[in-house]
């Protein structure tokens, strides 16, 4: 293979690489490949839909007890019919694994009961997500050495810690790399192993709670361990996806979107952030950190000479705008007031009530008359935030009027070159005006690598195609 410059490769192969009992053997063909010229850690998702189920499983053992039954069934037969189809009957590796099944769904119908008697709590609900992972890495990597490859499985809470934000918990990652370089460094170096099979999306706390990362969180496993193994091997990692690679603009939005073959983690994140849903975000902070070079490339086609490379520098002779990205689905509140400027602080009170509750803000703007803040937020939370802020002391006050605009989509023009490049913004705006298509609001994030504009939803698809015509096409 072609990988010879690189001795250690971090994989991810996600839930949707394991939709089938078959599929397994795609895995495997592409393991075998890289294992030829590198050490390999494979990092694995839950198989297709678990995740849903256990989450369902948790919110049904909250209220009863029947339909958890039903779904602890599912969930078993599943991954019994992966073994089954998978693993030699006559190896040691079949019958531990099912051993490993069957303690395993013993102790979640466990859990199930304890939900239902204690109080729900987010931290069991974490612990419970961890089981897909936990079974379909296991069986992997059983799986590979009943074929012979000496494959090592390590449960990522031992090597991974986190901050005790349950469910979407960030890595601690100077304690972690210390844990990865001492458990996991010395069976890379090992000829009793060519591969380590760890587990994505979970971590623990300090004081050993399970934690997930969010969901996709797999993706930040893998660039956790290649970030803790990079001071003692020369790593990339490889994303297995179900989609080529990072694509140039939606297309079920535009039919002349295409794949980007290069493009820099900067450029990278604020696709991931404004619509993509390629990569977790955080992975891509990860990798940048320590400049590792990673490839999202295709599962079902893994040769193909077409793929994304993400690397920490654009590639010279780039276009300026490389992508026009949306997120077709988005609310929009605007406060207002005669008195925000007397009133310093509301800025500052608005944003802590709102990420003290989880929302996302997708861009901010404020004029300069100081008497109007408006924001973006994903459709899903308008109600919450309308009830947010509606009932809180300060914004609930007469003197503030509160406007949720659900009609309205988002569109990111994103470049690293526009940096260098003065004009970018008037030719935005002029490609818009000349096509009638009215700009409701815009932002530029300091990192000017995107201007943001906030149109209504019903001329998403025609702004990204005019804007697509004029910068990239
Ligand atoms: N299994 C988890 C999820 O479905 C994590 C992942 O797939 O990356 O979100
Ligand atoms: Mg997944």
């Amino acid at each position: 293979m072609n990988e010879a410059n690189s001795d250690l490769i971090v994989m991810k192969f996600g839930g949707s690489c394991f939709k089938d009992v078959e599929s397994l053997s795609q895995t495997t063909s592409i393991v075998k490949d890289y294992l030829e010229s590198a050490k390999l850690i494979v990092v694995t998702s839950a198989f297709k839909g678990i995740t849903d189920k256990l989450i369902d499983f948790y919110d049904k053992s909250c209220s009863d007890g029947d339909e958890c039954k039903v779904i602890i069934n599912e969930i078993e037969d599943f991954h019994l019919k992966f073994i089954n189809k998978n693993i030699d009957k006559k190896k040691p590796d079949y019958q531990e694994t099912l051993d490993f099944l069957d303690t395993n769904i013993n102790e979640l119908t466990q859990l199930g009961r304890v939900v239902r008697l204690l109080r729900p709590s987010l931290d069991i609900q974490d612990l419970i997500m961890s089981y897909g992972e936990k079974l379909s890495t296991y069986i992997v990597s059983k799986y590979l050495n009943s074929i012979g490859l000496k494959a090592k499985f390590i449960s990522s809470d031992e090597i991974i810690l986190t901050d005790d934000n349950f469910g979407r918990a960030l890595p601690l990652l100077d304690e972690t790399e210390e844990l990865v370089q001492e458990r996991v460094t010395p069976l890379i170096k090992s000829n009793n192993c060519d591969l380590v099979c760890v587990t994505g999306f979970y971590g623990s706390t300090k004081d050993k709670k399970i934690t997930t990362l969010g969901r996709g969180g797999t993706d930040l496993t893998a660039a956790i361990m290649a970030y803790s193994l990079t001071p003692n091997f020369k790593s990339k990692v490889i994303y297995w996806k179900d989609v080529q690679g990072f694509l140039d603009a939606d297309p079920r939005i535009s039919n002349k979107a295409s794949l980007l073959k290069y493009i820099s983690y900067l450029e990278a994140k604020e696709l991931a952030f404004f619509g993509s849903k390629v990569l977790h975000p955080l992975c891509l902070d990860v990798n940048e950190k320590r400049n590792i070079p990673s490839e999202i490339r295709p599962f079902n086609d893994p040769k193909a000479a077409e793929y994304t490379t993400i690397t920490k520098e654009a590639q010279k002779g780039d276009k300026i705008i490389k992508a026009i990205t949306s997120i077709e689905r988005i609310s929009m509140v605007t406060i207002e007031s005669g008195t925000m400027i007397s009133l310093p602080g509301t800025a500052a009170k608005l944003f802590n009530l709102l990420g003290d509750n989880n929302i996302n803000i997708k861009f901010i703007s404020q004029s300069s008359s100081e008497n109007n803040i408006t924001f973006g937020i994903d459709l899903e939370d308008s109600m919450r935030v309308s009830f947010l802020l509606r009932n809180s002391d300060w914004f609930g006050k007469q003197w503030f009027s509160i406007k949720i605009d659900n009609d309205i989509s988002l569109i990111a023009v994103i470049g690293a070159g526009m940096l260098h490049t003065p004009g970018i913004a008037g030719k935005v705006f002029t490609t818009l005006g000349n096509n009638d298509i009215n700009v409701r609001a815009i932002a530029q994030g300091s990192s000017e690598l995107n201007i943001t504009i906030i149109v209504q939803r019903k001329d998403c698809k025609d702004a990204v195609n005019v804007l697509y015509d004029a910068f990239i096409d």
